[in-house]
């Protein structure tokens, strides 16, 4: 399997969403000052969006933790393989979606229980 493709368009979403993130909370004015914002760790600022419920800050994240999450995975080696069982994710899951943390069985089993 050759991941290096994903790995780049991983990097790409990550960057450009932590700019929109940012720019996003200014609009708002969840952070009035550029400066402060760039000085803050993108994960507070994760967190400040996640509880401005502001649904466009929201979601946006959300994607950027799953994003974040499936960049690390490159750099421990781990990336392709389900965050709950370790089977290797399916390839055109990833091709659809390169963030997918869960392989597909164990996402219908927690649609399934959990929703
Ligand atoms: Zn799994």
């Amino acid at each position: 399997m050759n991941y290096k493709n994903f790995q780049y368009l991983l990097e790409t979403e990550y960057s450009s969403l932590a700019e929109k993130l940012k720019n996003e909370m200014l609009i708002n004015h969840l952070n009035n000052n550029a400066d402060t914002i760039d000085n803050t760790d993108l994960n507070d600022l994760i967190v400040m969006a996640k509880s401005s419920f502001i649904p466009n800050l929201f979601d946006m994240a959300i994607r950027l933790e799953k994003v974040d999450a499936a960049v690390c995975s490159f750099k421990l080696g781990m990336y392709g393989l389900c965050a709950d069982c370790e089977e290797e994710i399916e390839y055109s899951d990833l091709e659809q979606d390169p963030a997918q943390p869960r392989c597909r069985s164990c996402r219908e089993h927690s649609r399934y229980h959990h929703d």
